[in-house]
This record gives structure tokens, C-alpha cells and sequence, in this order.
């Protein structure tokens, strides 16, 4: 897909995640608005190989979403793919569902790890890149994590580990948007910064790019992959809630669904009805 097409399927992959964060009346809003771009150059700008008809494909790349709270990106995402139907999302959090609050790898077809314990996602991809490695596979795997969840000290024994076993089978995305429930990461929560320096300490590589810029973060993800030696991390800078300026960079759309008129005033702003 060309970055214009890319740039035109993340805006319907935002209307998705508004529909359907409205219609359960529940669930995260923010982080997945800000991430609709990084997803979407995943799963269709040739970033990932996954087989949506054999999810359990042998030679995928595994991709693993540590801050597990920001699923409804990552289902309306595999709808998108294929991996489920479209129509599917409207059950987002209802009694039997497929998609849960958080996501469950034994329900939806497509999700690797159950998630959203903070911290514990980041394990389970360094695990999955040492085995792989161990047994001279080439698969990929590609964790999402948030800023928030770097506060949590598990994270940084995994990247201990994947440093002194050299997985350059690993990329780790942090979803840098400064943000988490409570507030400002640095100016409320902890102090993050300087994050590149504190990767680079653990014998990371690191890169940085604009998690909002298609094209930027297409081409930041080459290269972080074509390094060999250490595992990467890409420190890529979102805003929360992007796209519908009432939730943009701010920390209350956390966790909270827009309400019925809320969410036709953010598809007027993605400009469905003009074909987005
Ligand atoms: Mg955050």
C-alpha cells in the first residue's frame, strides 16, 4: 500500500474504533486513536508477515501488545486484516465475547499474548525472540509497549535479558505520547527521561521517530530491523487521542468511550462521510 492509501485506511480504522468504543459504552479511547497510525503501517505496509486465514502460521512474526488495555486498536486492526469480521467489533466487551476488555490469545484469532498486566507482556516477547533464535528461526517479533508502563521495573529486567542474549529478533515499540491515567508521565507519574539514554544503557539500539507520521515510521522500522547485534527499540512520539482534537493530548480519554454525541462529532472530524 502507498502512505496516501495507508494514511486513508488509518482514518477508517479510527472511525471503527469510535463506532465501536460507542456502541460497548466502554473501554480505552486515547492510546488506540494515537496508535492507529503505527498499526496500521504495521499490518498494511508490509511490516508484519501474518497469514489472517492461519494465524498460527509457522514462519509469522509475532507481535505482542504489552499495554494490553489499548486492544480495541489491535481488533479493529485484525478485522481490518481479515483475521475476524468487521461486523465482530460490535460485540467489543459484551457477555461471550471474542474481544475482551483485555486481550485473551486463546479467543481472538490473531492476538499473540494475553495482556494487560503492565510489564508482563515485554517478558513473555524477549521469551518468544529467545526461542526463536535458540532454534535458528528467522520470525520477527515486535512488542508495543506504553510510556506508562515503563514504570514498571519487570520491564527492564526483560531488556536486561534481551541485551545479554544479544535478540536482534527484537523490536520494541514504546509508545511515547507522554501520557498515562494519572496525568503527565514525567511531570506527575516518574521521570522517563532521557529515555534513548536509558535504552542505550541497557545496550539497546535505539531510534526515534513520529508515531504519527506514516511515512517516518515506515522508514524508521527498516532500519531499526536491518541492525543486527543488539535488539532495538523505536521511541516513537504520539499523541494520545489523535485525530478528533477534543481527546487529543489529554490523559482523561484514557480509559473512557466517547458517548453518542461525542463520537458523531469525532467522525466528522475523521471526514467519514467524505470517504475519510
Ligand atoms: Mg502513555
Amino acid at each position: 500500500m502507498e502512505t496516501e492509501e495507508l494514511r486513508s485506511r488509518a482514518c477508517l480504522i479510527r472511525a471503527d474504533l469510535i463506532k465501536m468504543l460507542a456502541g460497548a459504552g466502554s473501554g480505552h479511547t486515547g492510546g488506540p486513536m494515537g496508535t492507529a497510525d503505527m498499526f496500521t503501517a504495521l499490518y498494511f505496509g508490509g511490516l508484519l508477515k501474518y497469514d489472517p486465514k492461519n494465524p498460527s502460521w509457522p514462519e509469522r512474526d509475532y507481535f505482542v501488545l504489552s499495554n494490553g488495555h489499548i486492544c480495541p486498536i489491535l481488533y479493529v486492526t485484525l478485522a481490518h486484516a481479515g483475521f475476524f469480521p468487521v461486523e465482530e467489533l460490535s460485540t467489543l466487551r459484551r457477555l461471550g465475547t471474542r474481544l475482551q476488555g483485555h486481550p485473551h490469545r486463546l479467543d481472538t484469532p490473531g492476538v499473540e499474548v494475553s495482556a494487560g498486566s503492565l510489564g508482563q507482556g515485554i517478558s513473555v516477547a524477549v521469551g518468544m525472540a529467545m526461542g526463536l533464535k535458540s532454534d535458528g528461526k528467522p520470525n520477527q517479533v515486535v512488542c508495543m509497549t506504553g510510556d506508562g508502563e515503563l514504570e514498571e521495573g519487570s520491564c527492564w529486567e526483560a531488556f536486561m535479558a534481551a541485551a545479554r542474549y544479544a535478540l536482534d529478533n527484537l523490536t520494541v515499540i514504546v509508545d511515547r505520547n507522554y501520557l498515562q491515567i494519572d496525568g503527565h508521565t514525567d511531570l506527575y507519574v516518574s521521570s522517563l527521561d532521557p529515555l534513548d539514554e536509558k535504552f542505550r544503557a541497557f545496550n539497546f539500539d535505539t531510534y526515534a521517530c513520529d508515531g504519527n507520521n506514516m511515512a517516518d515510521f515506515i522508514d524508521t522500522f527498516h532500519k531499526a530491523r536491518a541492525a543486527r547485534g543488539k535488539p532495538r527499540v523505536i521511541i516513537a512520539r504520539t499523541v494520545m487521542g489523535k485525530g478528533v482534537s477534543f481527546m487529543e493530548d489529554d490523559h482523561a480519554w484514557h480509559g473512557k468511550p466517547p458517548n453518542a454525541q461525542e463520537a458523531e462529532l469525532a467522525l466528522q472530524e475523521l471526514g467519514v462521510s467524505k470517504g475519510c
